[in-house]
């Protein structure tokens, strides 16, 4: 089921996405736009990209009841859609190959990536290893602190780091370097980015590659209960894993779709990240969309305890969709996150991704409140293996 059939030429969704970048990379745009519209449609390019998530990322990934987790709150029923059992441990690579298949149509032998807590740099890494490909990814500073142990599985899979200083050396100035680099090679360079924003084709792209996750969950709903579920619950940084689990369920009334923001230290001090919440209409990466900037246009500084949320703009579809009502944007602070992240871990013996963790205290709030023959699937997008060191330096600051 795809939505938006007619795949507008210019990639907006209402008055938000577009195009938005120097005009050198005009000419790479549109030919990408050529490629994927020829590609993924393509019986051939579709059996190919089917058979590496079957062999090779392990999908369908499981829709799992939560039995212990829904007894604790005592309301809906609560299933998990367990992206993070994925080759790399997260629902990014599902994105990774789908790119690096048309990076290889189009002759590219470098890939460029950014990435924030690392899970995007790795899973470009990886697939730079599996098509013998050249791979740099950029990443900032103090995300290479944080998650020194993607660093050292991105150095293995043998891509190389560009370690990025300017702004917050975080994921925005990650991602300015990559684009500003792609300009500068773009002849011999693909630019794989990681979430549903950037400039068209990219928010488009990168929802077909991951709406395989939603598309897995209908066949299975109705295998599990017959009918869809009442709610469903993704967080949302970029977007790609919340687009990705909504697309075949929007516009459908009986679906509840619920994205979650990280609020940081809360949305009152201005220490978060949810541009659909605390931001404003603005222009970043190459599109528009809700931005969390000043008054003169000036991108702020964002929080939050999870790396891969750390990011100031939002996916041009999500804006879209919070501007018609499509889908609904909640926010968890990161105490509430990190209580999330222990719940789970404890009463299911899952360790989920800090992100994630912002989508499971999202639905364990509204769950308590609903009814028991009620359904909840949680988009659990990443395992916490990387946010070891996050989370007890977050508990020892809180001693
Ligand atoms: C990168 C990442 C996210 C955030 O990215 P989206 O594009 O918003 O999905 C969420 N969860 C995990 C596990 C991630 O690695």
């Amino acid at each position: 089921m795809i939505k938006y059939e007619n795949m507008p030429g210019d990639g907006k969704f209402g008055e938000f996405g577009g195009v938005y970048v120097s005009e050198t990379l005009i000419p790479a745009l549109k030919e990408l736009e050529k490629v994927f519209l020829a590609s993924y449609r393509d019986p051939k390019f579709i059996s190919e990209y089917g058979d590496i998530m079957r062999n090779y990322v392990g999908r369908p990934s499981p829709l799992y009841f939560a039995r212990r987790l829904t007894e604790y709150c005592g309301g809906a029923q609560i299933w998990l859609k367990r992206e993070d059992l994925n080759h790399t441990g997260a629902h990014k690579i599902n994105n990774t190959v789908g790119q690096v298949l048309l990076a290889k149509r189009m002759g590219k032998r470098r890939l460029i990536a950014e990435t924030g807590a690392g899970m995007h740099g790795v899973a470009t890494a990886t697939v730079a290893a599996l098509f013998g490909m050249e791979c740099e990814v950029f990443m900032g500073e103090e995300d290479i602190r944080r998650q020194s142990q993607n660093v050292d599985r991105m150095r293995f899979l043998g891509a190389k780091i560009a370690a990025v200083k300017s702004g917050t050396a975080t994921l925005k100035d990650a991602m300015n370097e990559a684009l500003r680099s792609w300009v500068a090679r773009v002849e011999d360079t693909f630019y794989v980015i990681g979430t549903a924003a950037g400039p068209h084709p990219y928010p488009t792209m990168v929802r077909e590659f991951q709406s395989v996750i939603g598309r897995e969950l209908a066949v299975q709903c109705m295998e599990n209960f017959s009918r869809y579920p009442d709610k469903i619950f993704a967080c949302v940084g970029g977007g790609s894993n919340a687009i990705g689990i909504f697309a075949p369920f929007i516009g459908d009334p009986n679906v509840e779709l619920v994205g979650v923001e990280a609020a940081g230290s809360g949305l009152e001090t201005g220490m978060h990240a949810a541009s659909l919440n605390g931001g404003s209409l603005g222009v970043l990466h190459g599109n528009k969309t809700f931005v969390l900037q000043d008054e003169f246009g000036q991108i702020k500084n964002t929080h939050s305890v999870s790396a891969g949320l750390d990011y100031p703009g939002v996916g041009p579809e999500h804006s879209f969709l919070k501007s018609t009502g499509g889908a609904r944007y909640s926010f968890a602070t990161d105490s509430e996150a990190v209580e999330a992240f222990l719940k789970l871990s404890s009463l299911e013996g899952i360790i989920p991704a800090l992100e994630s963790s912002h989508a499971i205290a999202g639905a364990m709030r509204e769950a308590r409140d609903m009814d028991k023959n009620k359904i909840v699937v949680v988009n659990l997008s990443g395992r916490g293996d990387k946010d070891m060191a996050s989370v007890s330096e977050y508990l020892n600051s809180k001693k």
